[in-house]
């Protein structure tokens, strides 16, 4: 190909070597105050009617400085039934087509309109005390408004008492009972009267119609009564392993007998913000040890009593165990005592200590493995941030993936090429053949912008207009957040980042402005700018390559910022004896550039591109026929959404 422009252009930038250091790390600043609760609960099940009857009582600490005169409690499965909120708000989506397929959720669709009486969802409470009071409270179909007789004073704690019912839905989403594709009797989530999230920014009483969670921290004490002949997995540990035995007393062990037609199940989870569980006669459990580490559970329907083996599920419980040292390095020490993969559910859902899977597929485990980072241990608001869990989640699960399938990554093919400049072959590989790093969640944010769906990172997740602009956005923009900071301030830089997140953050509930100040603080790099564009806009980015000339033996070559959102640049250049040099320049709003990424190759740090000026010249001290090629961002981690432009190969 040949594509060069020489053009007489008087310039009127400069070549330096600004060359910035890497800010002083701000000390510990994450002392933002959290509610705490403390559940204990006991519920009866009927197996026949699908219904239990529970008690709850819960202690609620109030660390906020706000008198709280009102409290609210989610009572998601209200929206299982014909004419809910999710029912109406999922036929409004279908109705909208994209890619010719209604915008839906195949999982839910129309079927919450035919569910019958008996196969509805709800929660009911029937009685509900402070302190010993009665108190008022209001149904809003998921959200229990409960104006209280007295406030709660601010440092202070209070007791609730509830006595609730519940009927378990057919399964539509996530939770609910006998899922034809899986067999699964019960998946339990959203299950119980849920304690909304107070924070700095007030209650949070997101009423139920699709999706994003948030909770508040505390302790759970779970005692389920349940026909004897199902078997449990829930978040928690099980505090009765001796009289259960199935595994959870000693490897192998049988479930033990009882007289009773029902058996109790004790479970104590600490420090975690939800409390999922799972039953079903035909469960079968494969438990492993992480070397000083947790301990994983496997829990998988299978009715087939001969083949006891399942290699799918093993290969779960195996997986887990053999990616943990890498995930614990990567993103921080995994801190509970036991993990729990519970076949269940309708694709992948996070919960603390547990998930719950459709099948023993190794990505989905690992992303939701990684949940317990991004979300349970790092709980944003999941409805305002949802890109800050599932984005976060996705990239991460990607990594872990990777180092699972012992795939080389394409900066690894980089870095050999930079130490073997002359293999051709490995030059075509990481040009032409080689997918990208996080090249689904690139492409799946190209198409969106194609289709002119885009919203903004900034939307509420139930609020997108629709189900592809939330899912991109969430997972595939948020994934990119990520990928593309590593360009920003470089790749190790960003690693740091993530941990230093984890130990700043955890049980916290951070927000966007939480994160970009730890990643300033530890890049010494502004990047209020690429929040404010990335999550806050919808303005894409374009960078080309516009002309190339010489002037008195230096080269010249001028970039044109395209797109409206500006970034830093790293301009490759390839010389005729294959050498390569990278020029970076950053953004004038950076106040700092990034370190050279690649040992062995030169980085040239130029004067700052000010975002303003649409055009930019890169001067080299080389003659311009040295140059075989040029390429602004080789790496493909800017999220440039035409790259035709962004290289130029010469030929002389
Ligand atoms: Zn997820």
């Amino acid at each position: 190909m040949k594509s060069f422009l020489a053009l007489l252009f008087v310039c009127t930038s400069f070549v330096s070597q600004a060359q910035k250091t890497v800010a002083a790390i701000a000390p510990a600043q994450a002392d933002r105050w959290q509610q705490r609760v403390k559940y204990n609960m006991v519920v009866d099940v009927d197996v026949n009617s699908n219904r239990f009857t529970g008690k709850q009582k819960l202690e609620y600490s109030n660390n906020s400085t706000d008198k709280l005169s009102k409290v609210f409690y989610h009572l998601y499965w209200n929206a299982f039934q014909p004419n809910s909120s999710m029912d109406v708000r999922s036929r409004e989506l279908g109705k909208n087509l994209v890619g010719g397929r209604p915008d839906w959720d195949g999982r839910v669709r129309d079927r919450i309109l035919k569910l019958k009486d008996d196969e509805i969802g709800y929660q009911k409470i029937i009685s509900l005390k402070m302190n010993g009071v009665p108190q008022p409270f209001k149904y809003h179909e998921t959200i229990l408004e409960v104006n209280l007789t007295k406030p709660i004073l601010p440092k202070s704690k209070v007791i609730f008492e509830m006595e609730f019912e519940a009927q378990v839905p057919l399964q539509i989403r996530r939770s609910g009972r006998d899922n034809p594709s899986t067999g699964v009797r019960y998946s339990m989530s959203q299950w119980y009267p849920k304690l909304c999230e107070y924070d700095a920014e007030g209650w949070h009483p997101t009423p139920y119609v699709a999706r994003e969670f948030y909770g508040v921290w505390g302790d759970f004490d779970v005692t389920i009564n349940i026909d004897k002949t199902y078997k449990l997995g829930a978040t928690g540990v099980l505090v009765n392993a001796n009289e259960i035995g199935w595994g959870y007393d000693k490897p192998g062990s049988e479930l033990k007998p009882v007289s009773s037609a029902k058996r109790i199940w004790h479970f104590l989870g600490n420090n975690v913000h939800d409390f999922v569980w799972a039953a079903d006669p035909d469960y079968r459990h494969i438990v492993r040890k992480v070397a000083n580490g947790p301990v994983i559970h496997v829990i998988y329907h299978q009715k087939d009593t001969i083949a006891a083996f399942n290699p799918d599920w093993e290969k779960v419980a195996d997986a887990a165990v053999r990616v943990l040292p890498f995930i614990e390095k990567t993103f921080g020490k995994y801190p509970y005592p036991q993990y729990s993969f519970i076949h269940g559910g309708d694709g992948g859902m996070e919960y603390p200590m547990a998930t719950l899977i459709h099948s023993p597929n190794i990505s989905t485990v690992f992303h939701e493995w990684m949940h317990s980072w991004y979300q349970m241990m790092l709980g944003t608001n999941e409805s305002m941030y949802p890109w800050m869990d599932e984005g976060f989640a996705s990239y991460a699960d990607d990594l872990v993936s990777k180092y699972y399938n012992k795939k080389s990554t394409l900066q690894d093919y980089r870095d050999t090429l930079v130490a073997h400049p002359d293999s051709k072959n490995l030059r075509d590989l990481i040009e032409n053949v080689l997918p990208e790093d996080h090249s689904g969640a690139y492409n799946g944010y190209f198409r969106l912008l194609q289709s002119g769906l885009e919203e903004p990172l900034t939307t509420h997740a139930d609020h997108y207009n629709s189900n592809f602009a939330y899912s991109v956005a969430s997972y595939s923009k948020g994934e990119i957040f990520m990928e593309q900071l590593g360009y920003i301030v470089g790749a190790s830089v960003r690693d740091k980042i993530l941990l230093k997140y984890y130990d700043e953050w955890r049980f916290k509930h951070p927000n966007a402005n939480d994160f970009i100040k730890i990643a300033q603080d530890v890049s010494g790099i502004q990047l209020d700018w690429y929040k404010e564009y990335w999550v806050n806009t919808t303005k894409t980015i374009n960078y080309s390559i516009d002309s190339l000339w010489e002037e008195n033996g230096v080269s010249k070559i001028r970039l044109k910022r395209i797109g409206q959102m500006p970034m830093p640049i790293d301009l490759q250049l390839t010389f005729r004896d294959s050498s390569t040099e990278m020029h970076n320049i950053p953004l004038n709003l950076m106040f700092g550039n990034k370190l050279n990424e690649h040992a062995g190759q030169p980085f040239v740090v130029h004067e700052e591109w000010r975002w303003t000026h649409p055009t930019y010249v890169v001067e080299i001290k080389r003659k311009l026929s040295d140059i075989v090629k040029a390429e602004i961002d080789p790496s493909k981690r800017m999220a440039d959404n035409d790259r035709k432009n962004n290289r130029l190969e010469l030929t002389w």
